[in-house]
């Protein structure tokens, strides 16, 4: 049992990704079979790179999410997963807490509390209990009879937000692009962000045509739309709302 840290692995990336979304962007003007396009098109890379970055600045989103990002993420908590796995045009593979035991788990310590010692000796005191009951609960269960994932299913129930996960996340560029807008801000709260900011990193340095510019949504709009709950980064402006009185 031990305070872990975030590790975030590049599994897997769409092949030949910038060539796949100027194939599928250029079928929607052209009388031509994308196949064709593909095969025979025009193979001047720097061409096709500048393509996508005009149909990312337009807005024109679509063909973006014909090239994927597959991630393997650890050394983050339940708290974290629990917001991630909100973001619906996503896929998701989690570590069960029925099917793995959690006989030593391990935590993640908010770096508030791991920077206040007397926070922090509670914390892991706490956490200590947990683990205790927990194995005490599964002993009972087993002289019961009841084991293996019966047994872990109602133990977990135990178990803090703290306790550490792994995950593996797909996510298309465009959905990357809506994620990094809500989780790269300010707002987001600090482990999904990191966590964010982390696949971010990836991201830009496979695919800059598409992530250059990517990251809290204050800077594709170029202001913050948070007004009194800004960071202060960027200038806030009032949004006008000219509803018709029914
Ligand atoms: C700072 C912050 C604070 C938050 N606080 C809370 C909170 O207190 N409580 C809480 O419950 N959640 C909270 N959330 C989660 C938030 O409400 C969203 O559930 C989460 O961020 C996923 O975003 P999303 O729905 O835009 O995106 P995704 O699920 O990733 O979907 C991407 C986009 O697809 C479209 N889409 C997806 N599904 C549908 C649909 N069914 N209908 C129409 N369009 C759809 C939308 O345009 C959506 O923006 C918070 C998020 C942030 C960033």
């Amino acid at each position: 049992m031990a305070k872990v840290n975030l590790n975030v692995k590049l599994l897997e990336v769409t092949q030949n990704a910038i060539a796949v979304i100027y194939t599928a962007c250029r079928q929607c003007y052209s009388a031509k079979f994308a196949g064709d396009i593909f095969e025979e098109g025009d193979k001047n890379l720097d061409k096709q790179v500048e393509f996508v970055k005009k149909i990312v600045k337009s807005g024109h989103e679509s063909p973006l999410e014909h090239v994927k990002f597959t991630f393997a993420i650890e050394g983050v908590s339940r708290a974290l997963t629990h917001q991630l796995v909100r973001h619906r045009i996503a896929s998701f593979s989690q570590q069960s807490q029925r099917y793995v035991k959690e006989a030593e788990f391990d935590y993640i310590i908010p770096p508030s509390i791991e920077t206040d010692k007397t926070l922090k000796k509670e914390f892991i005191k706490i956490i200590n209990e947990i683990q205790a009951s927990y194995n005490k609960i599964l002993k009972r269960f087993s002289e019961k009879g009841k084991t293996g994932e019966a047994a872990n299913e109602d133990a977990r129930f135990m178990l803090p937000q703290a306790v550490e996960t792994k995950i593996v996340v797909t996510m298309n560029c465009r959905e990357l692009l809506h994620f990094f807008k809500q989780r790269c801000c300010a707002r987001a709260q600090w482990e999904i962000r990191d966590l964010a900011e982390e696949m971010l990193k990836t991201c830009r340095s496979y695919l800059p045509a598409i992530f250059v510019n990517a990251g809290a949504k204050c800077i594709s709009l170029d202001y913050c739309p948070e007004e009194e709950f800004s960071c202060g980064r960027m200038e806030t402006k009032e949004i006008e709302c000219n509803q018709k009185k029914s």
